[in-house]
């Protein structure tokens, strides 16, 4: 099964991402991730990636397809993949369907209202990639699933969050209409419930497609 995870900065994609890679045995490929281990490990890409990841903006559609195109001709794709944060405009959507197949589009739909506190109190473990928010930490600093090191991403602040979701009504929304009418798009809607409320729906949902 190859999926996209669809969603707003802060919907709770990365939470989701790894629940049905676990479930379904696929390997979640998610594009931010790969950037961040680019900068974290001083890479080319990854100096050229900080710059626009540190405002808020896209890394151009060149690095950004190329590094996907070849993500998916590793071995462990082969038995299906979820793409979490790519497409996120309509050109690398359509770049996208000259190199790969989709089954479906799981796409996260959340109130806006939501977003900032959730992104700006967001914690992650920089060991697992698991993500806290600062509430429910009670002042613990590192993660209850491994014990790695709890940190603020430097994009998870007002002014850069402010510029994602900009750029994620002007570039990404629009791909909820383009998978829609390629009939594979699966909606939901993200609340404050706990993600594993989410992923019995999305269970059902992709229990149903896998068949
Ligand atoms: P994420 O972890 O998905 O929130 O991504 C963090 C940042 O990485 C984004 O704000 C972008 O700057 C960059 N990024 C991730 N995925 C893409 C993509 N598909 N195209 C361009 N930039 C991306």
């Amino acid at each position: 099964m190859n999926l996209i995870l669809l969603g707003a900065p802060g919907a709770g994609k990365g939470t989701q991402a790894t629940m049905i890679a676990d479930r379904y045995h696929i390997v979640h490929i998610s594009t931010g991730d790969i950037f961040r281990a680019n900068i974290k490990n001083g890479t080319e890409i990854g100096k050229l990636a900080k710059s626009y990841i540190d405002k808020g903006e896209l890394v151009p559609d060149e690095v950004t397809v190329a590094i996907v195109k070849d993500r998916l001709t590793w071995d462990d794709c082969k038995n299906g993949y979820l793409l979490d944060g790519f497409p996120r405009n309509l050109y690398q959507a359509e770049e996208l369907d000259k190199f790969a197949e989709i089954d479906g589009v799981v796409n996260i739909n959340i109130d806006f209202g939501l977003l900032m506190d959730r992104l700006c109190g967001r914690r992650v473990c920089k060991e697992c990639g698991e993500s806290y928010h600062i509430s429910t930490l009670g002042g613990k600093t590192t993660c209850a699933r491994c014990g790695g090191e709890l940190y603020q991403r430097k994009d998870d602040n007002p002014e850069t969050v402010r510029s994602r979701l900009d750029v994620y009504t002007s570039q990404t929304a629009p791909l909820i209409d383009y998978y829609t009418k390629k009939g594979v798009i699966l909606n939901f809607t993200g609340t404050e419930a706990p993600a594993s409320v989410l992923f019995e729906e999305v269970k059902t949902a992709l229990d149903r497609l896998a068949k």
